[in-house]
């Protein structure tokens, strides 16, 4: 579970992207964002992997960042495979406008790398190129995500703020982008390729970020199917602000955070039309459902547990 507080950014090229995409001045940004795109003012870009989820994922181009907008919900299933669950469930995100994700154009490396094992526990490490955030190998508890049985069969699962997120590298994507690009990027700017070259070789001499240099003295991290799994940590330079990268989009609670539900493991999550899914998990051999339509600005849920009782909660977003 991660608790994604909000801070307010006050960098420059976020503030000269809020101007000139017309949104007003201000904070509490997170509501407005909807309706607000970067796509009438900043040139769109081409960033290596990104393109083959061109249909939800936009890129663009800053001054100093990248910007990429998602929903931050990926096309693949979800959730399945779960065996460590919080109750939280996968909901739009409004990773788009002044809140979209920011990848430094032309990274930098850094006088003194850190590392992911004492530093980023909270927030994201990397994006993955369908728009997925991807946070820290270690839970906000220091533990191992994966072996601790949270994730799903796509390395991902779901925080505080109802958020899908990855904990390892999603590899999977390669089925889709191929295996010459990058499957994401770490905020540092530096791309993350699979288990493999990208001209198929085998990969050698990894340093402990999962990263090393290139025949052209350009820097690269690397999946692996065992800790750190992505980037461990920063080899080029990044703003470390209250234990996260800094800037990068944020999520927002709009309920109170779920209680691990022992012994629960998820076994479906069917999406029934674009915003409302059904959730089905086991518990000692019964089925419950959690089936729910969330939008940027509402999200209604039916809890119906395994003993059939159901009952429904109703949240705003703002
Ligand atoms: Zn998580
Ligand atoms: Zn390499």
């Amino acid at each position: 579970m991660h608790n994604h507080e909000i801070f307010l950014l006050s960098e420059f090229d976020r503030r000269k992207f809020l101007q000139i995409s017309g949104l007003v001045t201000g904070i509490g940004l997170l509501s407005s964002l909807a309706e607000t795109s970067a796509s009438a003012a900043l040139p769109s870009a081409k960033l290596p992997g990104f393109s083959a989820f061109a249909k939800s994922v936009r890129v663009f181009k800053s001054d100093k960042y990248y910007l990429v907008e998602s929903d931050g919900i990926p096309a693949h299933q979800m959730m399945i495979g779960i065996k460590s669950w919080q109750q939280q469930v996968p909901t739009v995100q409004p990773y788009s406008g002044t809140n979209a994700w920011s990848i430094p154009i032309t990274p930098v490396i850094a006088a003194n790398p850190m590392s992911a094992k004492d530093h980023f526990l909270r927030g994201a490490i990397a994006l993955a190129v369908n728009g997925v955030p991807i946070f820290n190998a270690l839970n906000n508890r220091g533990d191992d995500a994966f072996l601790a049985g949270e994730l799903d069969n796509w390395g991902g699962h779901c925080g505080r703020a109802d958020d899908y997120h990855y904990h390892v590298a999603p590899t999977h994507l390669q089925s889709v982008v191929g295996t010459k690009v990058p499957i994401a990027y770490a905020l540092d700017g530096f791309p993350i390729y699979g288990e493999k070259e990208p001209d198929g070789k085998k990969v050698v001499e990894l340093d402990s970020f999962n990263g090393h240099f290139d025949s052209k003295k350009n820097y690269h991290y690397h999946a692996t199917k065992t800790y750190p799994y992505i980037n461990g940590g920063f080899k080029g330079e990044v703003k470390e602000i209250n234990g996260q990268v800094a800037p990068q989009a944020l999520t927002k609670a709009f309920r109170p955070a779920g209680e691990p539900l022992r012994g629960a493991v998820i076994t479906g999550l069917d999406r029934i039309s674009a915003d409302t899914f059904n959730l089905t998990y086991s518990l000692n051999g019964v089925d419950g459902h959690v089936k729910y339509t969330a939008s940027l600005s509402q999200v209604s849920m039916e809890f119906t547990d395994t003993t059939g009782s159901t009952h429904t909660e109703v949240y705003a977003r703002k």
